[in-house]
C-alpha cells in the first residue's frame, strides 16, 4: 500500500496562512495556500520551500479568503503547473481578493504578484460544483460540500483506500440570510477542523436575533440625530449586513435613510448575484426576480465622489471595508464620524489582536488612524457597540460538526492554542475520538498506529 501522510505548512496553534500538504504514493496535494496578512517576514507564508511548489499535482482550495488563498499566484509565478481546484463562488471571490492584494502590494511596493500573475493563476482553475465527484489519482477522489462560510465555501472530503479525510476550511454551524449551515459529512477516519471559536463558553447568537440587536442599535442612533458606521469584511458579512438592514427598513422597523456602500462590497455582492444558485433558495429567487432583488432596494447607494460629500451632507448608515478597520475607505468615515457622541460604531465580525477595530472594541476613546500620508490622532466620542455576525461554528456548532462526522482521528488547526487544548478534551472525553493539535512543520502519517 502507498504511504499516505499529512504535513502542516500554516495554521497550527493559531489562525492564519492555512496550507496542509497531502501526500498519497506519489500524488501530492496542497489544500490551501493562505497568508497571514497581519503577522511580518517568513511566518505570513506557508512553511513550503519555492523548490517543492513544481512537485505539486493539484490545489484545492476551500475558499477565497486570503488566509486560505492568499498565497497561490506566488505559487504560479514560482513554477506551479498543476491544477486549481474550487467551486466557482471561490474561483470568482478569489480573483477580487488577489487583485486587491496585488493592488495594494504595488501601492506598498512589496508586492508578491501583480495583475498579470493573477491571470495565469486564474486559468489553472478547475471549477468543481458541490457533490461533483473528482478523481485526483489511482484510488484518490475529491469532493466538495456546503461549509456555510462564505460565497462557495466548501468542506473538502477527499477518500483514499476506501478512508475519508475531511478537511472543514472555514465553517458556520448556523443559518444565515445568504447560506445553508454546514452540510451532513460523510463518516470520517480523519477530520481537520478549525476552531476559531472553541472556547466552551463561546456561543454566538442566531442571525435573526444578531438582526434584530443590529436594527435596535441602529434605530437608537438615527433617533437622536445620529449616523452609523458599520466596517465590514467585503465578502460574507457585508451581504449578511446589507439583508438584514434592508429587511428592517422594508418592515419599517428604520426609517428608510440611504444605505452607503463603499470598497469592495459592490463587487462582491455582484459575485453573489452571478453564483445565485449556490446561495439559499429563499434569497436565490427573489434575485431572479429582478424587482424583489433585495441587494438592488433603493435605499442601497453608493458614493460618488472621493471625499464622499453627499454622504455627509446627511443622517445615514455606512457599510465599508475593511471589517477591522485595518485599512479602506471605512478609515475616512471613522475620522469623520468619530468626534460626533450621536454617531455610532457597530463592529460586527472577528477583530483580531492590534486591530483598530479590536482597540475601539476594548474601549479606546483616543485612536490613531494610519493615512497614505502620516498618521492622524482622534478622540472618539462616538458610541461603540459590537453585534456578533460570525461565519464560523461556535462552540455548540463545532461539537455539532464531531458528532455528525464521527472521526477515528481529529487534528485541530485555525485558533487559538489555549482554546484547542480544551477542546481537545471535550472531543476526546464525549467522542472517544483521538485528538491531535499539530505543531508547524510536523508530519503526521494516516497509516498504521499514526501518533
Ligand atoms: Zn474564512
Ligand atoms: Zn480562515
Amino acid at each position: 500500500m502507498e504511504m499516505t501522510k499529512v504535513r502542516f505548512l500554516g495554521a497550527c496553534r493559531g489562525v492564519g496562512r492555512s496550507s496542509f500538504w497531502f501526500f498519497h504514493g506519489n500524488l501530492n496535494v496542497l489544500l490551501d495556500a493562505g497568508m497571514d496578512v497581519g503577522a511580518e517576514g517568513e511566518s505570513r507564508y506557508p512553511l513550503l520551500d519555492d523548490q517543492d511548489i513544481p512537485r505539486l499535482d493539484f490545489l484545492i482550495v476551500s475558499h477565497a479568503h486570503l488566509d486560505h488563498s492568499g498565497y497561490i499566484p506566488y505559487m504560479v509565478k514560482h513554477g506551479f503547473k498543476g491544477i486549481i481546484l474550487c467551486t466557482r463562488g471561490t474561483r470568482d471571490v478569489m480573483e477580487l481578493l488577489w487583485l486587491d492584494a496585488a493592488r495594494i502590494g504595488k501601492e506598498n511596493k512589496d508586492a508578491l504578484y501583480g495583475e498579470k500573475d493573477v491571470t495565469k493563476t486564474l486559468k489553472r482553475i478547475r471549477a468543481v460544483e458541490y457533490h461533483q465527484h473528482v478523481r485526483l489519482g489511482k484510488g484518490v477522489g475529491l469532493e466538495f460540500l456546503n461549509a456555510g462560510h462564505i460565497l462557495g465555501s466548501a468542506l473538502v472530503v477527499l477518500e483514499f483506500d476506501g478512508k475519508k479525510f475531511v478537511y472543514t476550511g472555514d465553517f458556520s454551524g448556523k443559518e444565515t440570510h445568504l447560506f445553508h449551515r454546514f452540510e451532513r459529512p460523510p463518516k470520517t477516519d480523519f477530520l481537520m477542523m478549525e476552531c476559531t471559536y472553541a472556547g466552551t463558553d463561546q456561543v454566538l447568537p442566531s442571525t435573526p436575533n444578531a438582526s434584530h440587536e443590529l436594527a435596535k442599535q441602529v434605530k437608537k442612533a438615527l433617533e437622536r440625530k445620529g449616523s452609523v458606521l458599520i466596517p465590514v469584511f467585503a465578502v460574507g458579512r457585508g451581504q449578511e449586513i446589507m439583508l438584514a438592514l434592508a429587511q428592517a427598513m422594508e418592515s419599517g422597523f428604520l426609517p428608510r435613510v440611504p444605505i452607503w456602500l463603499d470598497g469592495m462590497i459592490n463587487k462582491a455582492t455582484d459575485a453573489h448575484v452571478r453564483n445565485v444558485l449556490q446561495l439559499r433558495e429563499s434569497i436565490a429567487k427573489r434575485i431572479l426576480l429582478a424587482k424583489s432583488n433585495p441587494f438592488k432596494a433603493k435605499f442601497f447607494r453608493v458614493p460618488s465622489s472621493k471625499e464622499k460629500r453627499e454622504v455627509f451632507a446627511q443622517q445615514g448608515i455606512v457599510l465599508a471595508t475593511s471589517g477591522m478597520l485595518t485599512g479602506g475607505p471605512a478609515r475616512l468615515y471613522l475620522e469623520r464620524f468619530a468626534p460626533d457622541a450621536r454617531n455610532m460604531l457597530i463592529l460586527v465580525g472577528y477583530q483580531a489582536h492590534g486591530s483598530l477595530g479590536r482597540t475601539l472594541a476594548e474601549g479606546a476613546r483616543m485612536v490613531e488612524i494610519r493615512k497614505r500620508v502620516g498618521v492622524k490622532r482622534v478622540h472618539v466620542r462616538m458610541d461603540v457597540q459590537s453585534v456578533h455576525f460570525s461565519g464560523h461554528a461556535d462552540y455548540p456548532g463545532l461539537v455539532n460538526f464531531v458528532r455528525e462526522a464521527q472521526p477515528k482521528t481529529v487534528f485541530l488547526v485555525h485558533g487559538e492554542h489555549k482554546k484547542m487544548e480544551a477542546f481537545k478534551g471535550v472531543v476526546e472525553k464525549k467522542f472517544k475520538a483521538r485528538v491531535l493539535i499539530p505543531y508547524l512543520g510536523q508530519t503526521v502519517p494516516l497509516e498504521g498506529k499514526g501518533f
